[in-house]
């Protein structure tokens, strides 16, 4: 039975950039989006303070000189394409760089482990039927922390450590296999009575090393 491990004992490691999945396009990319360079500067400086990232530091928080340069273009209403589910691991956050995507076409929805679980099936029905997104994406990851441990036991840990025992969350949906877990997920977003069988639905392991996604097949 493998340890529990904490979140600070992950790797993380970008990987590279590789061909990817653009509206059912294998391969097709569209231009690399970076940030103005001259943001890029000072985010770099303020990624580089020591200390809490938050905590105690009211008002010097690099958002005040970085809003000064603000696209008001980017406050009109959103008319994303795609939604997708992800997992919550910090590797997964530029995936619409990963994947050629403008952040404008994506409604990304994340969660820990990429469950479409009652939350994420709510923002899917929502993301479909009021925002428009036109197809689901559904994307899993190597290397997820969810891999590491089981429910029964984080929860057996977590009433040892708190003397407590809460009603929710009622699972934490651990997995043992990233394929087989998406192929599941899949099924729960397929099955959806609000979400329409026009809208694809598609799954993908993201591997953590080499940047690729790799398609799974229900
Ligand atoms: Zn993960």
């Amino acid at each position: 039975m493998a340890a529990l491990l904490t979140w600070n004992d992950w790797n993380a490691q970008p990987g590279g950039h590789s061909g990817s999945l653009v509206h059912g396009t294998p391969g097709a990319r569209g231009p690399a989006r970076r940030p103005p360079e001259g943001t890029r500067k000072r985010v770099a400086r303020c990624a580089g303070t020591a200390g809490p990232l938050l905590a105690g530091r009211p008002g010097s928080f690099a958002n005040a000189t970085i809003a000064s340069d603000f696209d008001p273009s980017r406050g009109k209403p959103p008319k994303p394409k795609i939604a997708i589910v992800t997992c919550a691991d910090p590797r997964l956050t530029d995936i619409e760089q990963m994947l050629g995507l403008a952040h404008a076409d994506v409604d990304m929805i994340r969660n820990f482990g990429t469950v479409i679980d009652d939350d994420a099936a709510r923002s899917l029905v929502l993301s479909t039927r009021l925002l428009g997104t036109q197809e689901i994406m559904i994307i899993n990851h190597t290397d997820c922390g969810m891999l590491r441990f089981v429910d029964n036991e984080l929860e057996d840990r977590l009433r040892k450590e708190t003397g407590r025992a809460p009603i929710a969350p009622a699972r934490f949906y651990s997995f043992t296999d990233a394929e087989a877990n998406t192929k599941e997920q899949i099924q729960k977003a397929r099955s959806h009575p609000w979400i329409a069988p026009e809208i694809p639905v598609r799954g993908f392991v993201y591997d953590v090393s080499t940047g690729r996604l790799k398609e799974v097949f229900p």
